[in-house]
């Protein structure tokens, strides 16, 4: 969290154990799916360190086989409910692909949402009920991975967005140091959403300068409705 995390590097072996920090079920807060009932399954450990990340991924000793991790997320999962979000953690640091094809063959009506960084690569199954979210958080996506994104999201911190496109140009890795971030390609769709601070002046700027740059260029905006309803 907060930068002290561990960069940790992508472990690919069969698929079979993944490192899990835990499996709720909740309402997904931001992007495509905001409000969309979901189970989230959040994938320990991540191979970046944002300096403002407060996600807790770290802690975990689980690493549970699929089939006692697909136990859990039907046990976590109405009936009503037909969306899991994988999430992290970096997702794409561990293979995916086994967990991704079960969860796809549960149910037919079942969609499964990735949200990932956009550094690594995993070769998923082809499915029009998997839908990929990437944040971008360096300068450069994977190659491989750019044409399986269906929606980019990215975070806005006031007066730190470029003029032409209203995209970041700082650093995630480092307060302060300037770093034009991976642009969306293709014609995925794009979200903003205002970086959440501990100051309520600071957040009515980030809010204020999200809401101009959506109206301005097009993107949707989003908000991270899980921290205002309060629920994690
Ligand atoms: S890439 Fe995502 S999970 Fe990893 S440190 Fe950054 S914000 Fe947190």
């Amino acid at each position: 969290m907060f930068g002290d995390n561990p960069n940790r590097p992508q472990e690919l072996n069969d698929g079979m154990n993944l490192w899990v920090q835990e499996v709720f079920y909740t309402l997904q807060g931001e992007g495509p799916f905001s409000g969309h009932p979901a189970v989230f399954v959040r994938l320990a450990g991540c191979n970046l360190s944002c300096y403002w990340c407060d996600t807790e991924f770290e802690s975990s000793t689980w690493r549970p086989c699929l089939d006692e991790l697909l136990t859990n997320i039907e046990a976590s999962r109405p009936i009503s409910c037909d969306l899991i979000v994988i999430t992290g953690g970096e997702p794409f640091r561990q293979n995916i692909a086994p967990l991704v094809g079960r969860l796809l063959g549960l149910e037919p009506h079942l969609r499964v949402q990735i949200e990932t960084n956009g550094t690594l690569f995993v070769d998923l199954p082809l499915s029009d009920r998997l839908h990929i979210v990437c944040s971008p958080k360096t300068a450069h996506l994977n190659a491989k991975l750019v044409e399986r994104i269906d929606s980019y999201k990215y975070v806005l911190a006031a007066g730190q967005t470029d003029s032409v496109d209203g995209l970041p140009v700082c650093s995630t890795q480092k307060a302060g140091r300037s770093e034009r971030l991976a642009r969306p390609l293709g014609t995925a769709s794009v979200y903003v959403l205002p970086l959440d601070s501990y100051d309520p002046e600071t957040n009515a700027r980030n809010r204020q300068e999200c809401v101009q740059i959506a109206l301005k260029h097009g993107y949707r905006l989003t908000l991270q409705t899980h921290k205002i309803i309060g629920v994690s």
